[in-house]
């Protein structure tokens, strides 16, 4: 992490006042970043107001980067893809407005900042690996900020970036841990919602997404562990061979 976002990070006192306070600061750093276009990779630099949220939070969500209707209306998932994530969060237990509501979800992304379309024209650009490494500072000092309960990885890219390269088929519907300053966090993966992947096209696939999203809603405690399942999707001990 750079000097001075690690010393925002990790500065005391550690109570929620001042992290709501360093956190704001953060903000200011994202918002004002032009890395990309110093370093050849964006022309016009345009930080999405990603790491939208309290520092209180029980989710933090990690997307790939702002979309297009993000870029334009500056909130995470205000299109097509928030509707998607939406329902799936009512799956879990939750409200639908979930993910706009800063007390369940710190929302941020692997970058911040609209990549462009993909050169085919399906979809948006996936960031390069040197922009994820120049953006991966301002993630590093949300996970020292917000002590959430579980992390969301939403897409391959930020399950890549958060527990390693493994097939979605292998991190969906498991429970993968990671540790951050000191404390372990329960990461679940979950398809991208922007409808661009086709994972979710089999059916085997999509009984296995609905099993993570009964997980999610476990470690939340918005389902009960062990609950009969709301829409017939697997246990988890009938996921192994998926
Ligand atoms: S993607 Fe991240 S590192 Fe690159 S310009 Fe935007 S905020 Fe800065």
């Amino acid at each position: 992490m750079d000097d001075d976002l690690t010393r925002l990070a990790c500065a005391e006192p550690d109570d929620e006042a001042s992290r709501t306070e360093r956190m704001a600061r953060l903000q200011g750093h994202v918002f004002g970043c032009a890395r990309c276009v110093a370093g050849g990779f964006l022309e016009v630099a345009h930080p999405v107001a990603r790491g939208k949220g309290s520092v209180r939070a029980a989710m933090l969500i990690v997307g790939q980067a702002p979309g297009a209707a993000g870029h334009t209306h500056e909130k995470p998932f205000s299109g097509t893809a928030g509707k998607t994530l939406s329902a799936w969060l009512q799956i879990a237990g939750l409200p639908p407005w979930a993910h706009h509501d800063p007390e369940l979800a710190f929302v941020t992304a692997v970058t911040r900042c609209f990549p462009g379309k993909a050169p085919g024209g399906k979809g948006d650009r996936v960031p390069s690996g040197p922009e994820i490494i120049l953006c991966q500072p301002y993630l590093e000092a949300e996970f020292a900020l917000v002590r959430p309960r579980v992390v969301v990885a939403l897409g391959r890219l930020a399950a890549t970036r958060l527990v390693g390269p493994a097939p979605l088929g292998e991190l969906i519907g498991q429970v993968r841990e990671i540790e951050r300053d000191g404390r372990t966090l329960p990461v679940i993966t979950l398809p991208h919602p922007s409808g661009v992947s086709r994972w979710l096209n089999l059916p085997a696939n999509r009984e296995q997404h609905l099993a993570a999203l009964r997980l999610l809603g476990e470690l939340l405690g918005t389902l009960p562990v062990d609950s009969p399942n709301p829409v017939g999707a697997v246990g988890r001990s009938e996921q192994g061979g998926m």
